[in-house]
């Protein structure tokens, strides 16, 4: 089977530099298994989108040296796929309507775990569509983090799949969109190492495969805080893509090169590298 990876970033500001160490992480994983890697841009939550954004994610990459071998899938444009994977968990009585709202839930953490809404239907008001979930260990080998195992009945709950709002979830979005594009392992950050197990059983539920998983260790800042809270201090800036995409090159642990342009200097490094060699660790400081 040809491998086929793929880098799916969500349009909420620029690229920034967690992003692109995913980005070039999926993509030198990819070029080494002389695989293919594609890109989708996960706009499916409007209110949390950034105008603008994703086609200057999707402008930046180039300059990186990053160029997809398929046009990008926009989830924008996927929403018939979502309902009919909706529709088949409804079919089979895997979801359910809730009403609850957060003070309904706080005596639980904000978790549901009844397999049935606990607050009175309200035919006026749309409900959120939760994913029953029994008591179950989800088990998986992820390819630098190990062997994971999470019992989704405590870690999850009944999670939503479909807000009050009517736009579906990360969670199922990307799911049937994994396997609409064939891809056969996740490359990510391991902020989402969390939600795999999620995506397994959805899988599951839905009669889809199950890619492989490698979880990227986190790019934290010198205090151990993730990035995203510091960006200013790793600017990644398209019109000077060199210093950045050493630096995410650093990251994953491939030794410096003298390339002088973002094209030979991926070239250079899909070379040098070996999976193996990429940190284990679940996150780890940029220096
Ligand atoms: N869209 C997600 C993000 O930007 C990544 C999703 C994924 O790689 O599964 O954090």
């Amino acid at each position: 089977m040809t491998y086929r990876g793929r880098f799916a970033p969500s349009p909420t500001g620029h690229l920034h530099f967690g992003s692109l160490v995913a980005a070039v992480g999926s993509w030198l994983c990819a070029r080494h298994a002389g695989g293919q890697w594609l890109l989708r841009m996960e706009n499916i939550d409007p209110p949390r989108e950034v105008a603008g954004s994703a086609a200057s994610i999707l402008a930046a990459l180039p300059a990186f040296g990053l160029v997809a071998d398929a046009p990008p899938l926009f989830q924008s444009q996927r929403i018939d796929a979502y309902d009919a994977a909706f529709e088949q968990l409804r079919a089979t009585d895997q979801v359910f309507p809730c009403w609850c709202s957060r003070s309904d839930l706080a005596d639980a953490n904000g978790m549901h775990r009844d397999g049935a809404c606990i607050a009175p239907p309200e035919p006026d008001r749309p409900p959120a569509w939760r994913l029953r979930i029994p008591d179950i260990d989800v088990v998986f080998d992820d390819a630098l983090q190990g062997p994971q195992q999470q019992n989704l009945r405590e870690s999850a709950g009944d999670f939503v799949i479909k807000r009050v709002e009517g736009y579906y979830s990360y969670q199922l979005a990307c799911v049937v969109d994994d396997a609409f594009q064939g891809i056969t392992e996740v490359v990510r950050g391991s902020d989402l190492l969390d939600s795999t197990a999620r995506q397994i059983w959805l899988q599951r539920c839905l009669g889809l495969p199950t890619p492989d998983y490698r979880h990227l260790p986190l790019v934290l800042d010198a205090g151990g805080r993730k990035l995203s809270k510091s960006e200013q201090a790793f600017p990644v800036d398209p019109t000077n893509p060199l210093p950045a995409l050493r630096r995410a090159l650093a990251f994953l642990r491939l030794p410096p090169t003298d390339a002088s342009d973002a094209g030979d200097l991926l070239a250079q490094a899909w070379v040098a590298f070996d999976p193996a060699a990429l940190p284990h660790c679940s996150g780890h400081s940029v220096a």
